[in-house]
């Protein structure tokens, strides 16, 4: 193994609106991150953050470049490998939830573990232990429509753990809270991260949250500064 869990290299990306002279939104972007570190990626809305990290997180391919996860390159697997990567190894986090709303906050911890083979009471107990960890346990039977944005997105936090991924990447993670509140689900975040011994790139434009990791990486014109 590794001690690279991330190690983006050369990568481009450009999108193509019709036009002859399409969009480059990647550059040649090389970045790494190290096992149990964590890297805030940083540059302002439309430079290509979410881009890059669907790209990390084999959410899209790009046009060039090679994405690497724990030394293994990515880029040269079939569908069937990137998609057991993508549901074991990474855990991803929207600016938005996206929680399943007919299902308690519990329950939408358990299901991707049930998806993975795990057995419903282990599933449980796991689910529980995240919750606790971000100080929503007292939430787990309620539905999202049930609970505030601040504890919405902590519940999504530990979804993201539920497989127990290696690599974490966040897009924006608190960018829908206000100010108060993202501080201390960034504070919840961080929590979890550090006491997982996670690696993990999280996108923000917030320039007080990136001080609060390891390191910053700034991407300006498809390029990492
Ligand atoms: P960020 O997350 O930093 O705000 P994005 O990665 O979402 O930036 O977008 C970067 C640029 O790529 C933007 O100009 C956006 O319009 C363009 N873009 C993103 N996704 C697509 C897509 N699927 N089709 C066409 N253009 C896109
Ligand atoms: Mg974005």
């Amino acid at each position: 193994m590794s001690d690279l869990t991330l190690k983006l290299d050369g990568l481009r990306k450009g999108y193509n609106h019709g036009k002859p002279n399409e969009v480059q939104v990647l550059r040649g972007v090389s970045l790494q991150v190290a096992k149990g570190e964590v890297v805030a990626l940083v540059a302002p809305s439309g430079a290509g953050k979410s881009t890059l990290l669907h790209i990390a997180g084999l959410l899209d391919t790009p046009d060039e470049g090679t994405v690497a996860i724990g030394g293994e390159d990515m880029t040269a697997l079939g569908d069937r490998k990137r998609t057991s990567v993508r549901r074991n190894d990474v855990g991803f986090i929207y600016q938005f939830h996206h929680l399943l709303p007919e299902f308690s906050a519990l329950e939408n911890i358990v299901l991707p573990q049930l998806a993975n083979g795990i057995p419903q009471a282990e599933a449980e107990a796991h689910a529980m232990d995240l919750l606790t960890r971000v100080g929503v346990d007292g939430r787990a039977d309620h539905r999202p429509a049930a609970m505030s944005g601040g504890e919405q997105q902590r519940v999504a936090f530990c979804r993201s753990l539920a497989n127990k991924p290696r690599l974490l990447l966040a897009d924006e993670p608190t960018g829908n809270l206000d100010p108060g509140t993202s501080d201390r689900v960034f504070d919840a975040l961080m929590e979890l991260v550090r006491s997982s011994g996670l690696s993990a790139l999280i996108a923000t434009h917030n320039l007080e949250l990136a001080a609060r990791m390891d390191r910053t990486v700034k991407l300006e014109a498809g390029l990492i500064a």
